[in-house]
C-alpha cells in the first residue's frame, strides 16, 4: 500500500465508519450466524500473492460485518456497555496512524504528560481528593492484577518477587462472592491461590460484604498463621450491581493494616454525577480504585483508569529496569511501563482528552442520568405487569427480572427460552445472570446513542415475545 492508497483507503474506512454508525438502528443487535459459518467462509490458507484492497474490503463487508455483534447499537442492553463515542473513534484513528509505543517518557513525552493530566482531570471529575495519582491500564483485569501484586508484596515485605511464595506464610485476600472473575484470575496469576481468596458473605439489598464477618475472618486468619494482605471491594458488581459499604470496609482495612482495592469498573463512570457518589462513600481511603472509561463513559476500548494512593509501592512492585530501558539524565520523570504488567503501551489518553473536551462533563452527566432514569422507568413498568417480577432492583441503570412460567414449566428453562427468543428477534439484546442460584434476565441501559424511545421499545419487545411464548 503506497502513500496515495493509504490516503484513499483511510478516507474510505472513515466513510464506512460513519455510514455504519448511521445505520446501526436498522441492524439486528446480535447476528444470527451459526457457529462455524464464518470460519468456513474464510480461506483455509493465507495467499501467496497480495490481493487487491477492493476485494479485501468487499469480503470484509460480505463476510465479517454480518457476523458482528453491534456493541454500539442503541438497543444493546446486554452485559455492560463498551461505548466508543464517535469523537473517541476519531482520536483512535490518529493514535493508530502514529502507532507510538508509550512505555517510557522519552518514547513519547506527549503521551506520558497528557496521561498524567488526564488522570488528574478524571480524579477531579469523579470527586476524588488530591493525593491520588494513577495510570491508564488496558483493562480492569490488569489494574486489579497490579493491585493484587502490590498488596501481596507489601504484606511479604517486598520479598515475593524475589523469593517466590513457597516458604512464605499464605497470603490472604478478602472479597465478597459478588466480585468480577478478574479478581479470581488476579489471585491465580499472582500465585496467591484461590483457596486464599476468602469470600465474605453479603447482606442487604445492595449485597454488600458483611463488615463484621470480614473483620472476624481477618482476625481468625491472623490467629491461624495466615498473612492477611488486602481487601477487594466492589461498587456495581457485574452480575446485579452488588455494592460494598466502602467506608466500613476502609475502616477495617486501616485498622488491620490491609491494602484496599475498589473495583468500580462499570459504576465508576456514574461518579461524575455527585448524587451517585453516595454509592462509594469512603472511597477516598482506598489504596487503589479502578474504573473503565471504556464502559459507560464513551472512551473506546481499551481504557481503564487505576487511581493509586501510593505510587511508590505500586512501582516498587512492578518496575523492572534493564539497561535498555533506563532514561539517563531524566530523574523524576514518569515512565508508565513501570506502573503496569505489560511493557508496551498504546497511547490511550488521547481519546479521553478528545472525549472530555468535545462532550464536556455536563453532557456526559446528562447521558448517565438519562440511562438511570430510563432504566428505573422500565423496571417499574415490568414490575407492574402481572406476569413479570423484578429479581433485583435497579442499581444505577442495571436491574434483573423474570417472567412467570406457565404451570408445570421450570422457571429457569422458561426464562432461558424467553431470552433466546428475544435475542433471536434481534431488535434488542439482553443477557442473563444467576441470582441466588436462579436464572434472571439482566437489563442495563448505557449506550452512548440510546434514546428514551429505544428503552420504550425494549419494554414492547419483551412483553410481545413473552406473550408469544405462552
Ligand atoms: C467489566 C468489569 C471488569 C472487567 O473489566 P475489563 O476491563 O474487561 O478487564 C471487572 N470488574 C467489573 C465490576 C466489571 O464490570
Amino acid at each position: 500500500m503506497d502513500g496515495n492508497e493509504f490516503r484513499d483507503w483511510s478516507l474510505r474506512a472513515a466513510e464506512w465508519g460513519a455510514d455504519y454508525r448511521e445505520t446501526l438502528r436498522d441492524r439486528p443487535v446480535r447476528p444470527s450466524t451459526e457457529p462455524g459459518e464464518i470460519f468456513r467462509a474464510i480461506e483455509a490458507s493465507p495467499p501467496e500473492d497480495g490481493e487487491p484492497m477492493e476485494k479485501i474490503f468487499a469480503d470484509f463487508e460480505a463476510t465479517i460485518v454480518p457476523g458482528m455483534t453491534h456493541w454500539q447499537h442503541p438497543r444493546f442492553f446486554a452485559y455492560f456497555p463498551a461505548n466508543a463515542a464517535p469523537v473517541s473513534v476519531v482520536a483512535e484513528y490518529l493514535v493508530s496512524a502514529m502507532a507510538a509505543q508509550c512505555m517510557l517518557w522519552q518514547t513519547s513525552p506527549a503521551a506520558t504528560e497528557l496521561e498524567m493530566r488526564i488522570i488528574d482531570w478524571m480524579r477531579q471529575a469523579l470527586g476524588l481528593p488530591e493525593g491520588f495519582s494513577g495510570v491508564i491500564q488496558d483493562s480492569a483485569s490488569s489494574a486489579t492484577l497490579a493491585a493484587v501484586l502490590t498488596m501481596r508484596e507489601r504484606a511479604l515485605a517486598w520479598e515475593g518477587n524475589r523469593k517466590g511464595l513457597s516458604g512464605q506464610p499464605a497470603v490472604r485476600v478478602y472479597s465478597s462472592d459478588q466480585v468480577h472473575t478478574s479478581i479470581d484470575r488476579a489471585i491465580w496469576v499472582s500465585g496467591i491461590g484461590e483457596e486464599n481468596l476468602v469470600r465474605i458473605p453479603v447482606k442487604g439489598p445492595l449485597r454488600s460484604m458483611d463488615a463484621a464477618a470480614l473483620e472476624a475472618a481477618i482476625v481468625e486468619d491472623r490467629a491461624n498463621g495466615f498473612l492477611p494482605a488486602g481487601i477487594i471491594a466492589c461498587v456495581g458488581g457485574t452480575s446485579v450491581g452488588a455494592t460494598d459499604d466502602i467506608a466500613a470496609v476502609a475502616d477495617i482495612a486501616r485498622r488491620h493494616g490491609l491494602y484496599l482495592h475498589v473495583d468500580a469498573a462499570w459504576a465508576g463512570s456514574a461518579m461524575i454525577c455527585p448524587e451517585y457518589r453516595q454509592f462509594w462513600t469512603g472511597v477516598e481511603d482506598a489504596d487503589s480504585i479502578v474504573f473503565n472509561p471504556h464502559k459507560w463513559l464513551g472512551a473506546q476500548f481499551d481504557c481503564s483508569i487505576q487511581f493509586i494512593r501510593d505510587p511508590e509501592s505500586h512501582v516498587r512492585t512492578l518496575a523492572i529496569k534493564p539497561e535498555y530501558l533506563k532514561t539517563h539524565g531524566h530523574d523524576g520523570i514518569v515512565n508508565y511501563s513501570e506502573w503496569s504488567v505489560p511493557l508496551g503501551r498504546r497511547f490511550r489518553a488521547l481519546k479521553l482528552w478528545f472525549l472530555l473536551r468535545a462532550q464536556g462533563l455536563e453532557a456526559l452527566r446528562k447521558m448517565i442520568r438519562n440511562h438511570v432514569a430510563w432504566s428505573e422507568k422500565l423496571a417499574g413498568q415490568l414490575a407492574a405487569e402481572p406476569d413479570f417480577e423484578l429479581v433485583t432492583e435497579p442499581m444505577l441503570s442495571l436491574f434483573s427480572f423474570r417472567h412467570r412460567a406457565p404451570a408445570g414449566v421450570d422457571a429457569d428453562e422458561h426464562n432461558q427460552r424467553l431470552l433466546n427468543a428475544i435475542n433471536n428477534d434481534g431488535r434488542i439484546y439482553l443477557t442473563q445472570t444467576k441470582v441466588d442460584g436462579r436464572f434472571a434476565i439482566r437489563f442495563q441501559a448505557g449506550q452512548f446513542d440510546s434514546t428514551a424511545q429505544d428503552v420504550e421499545m425494549a419494554f414492547a419487545v419483551i412483553k410481545e415475545i413473552a406473550g408469544n411464548l405462552r
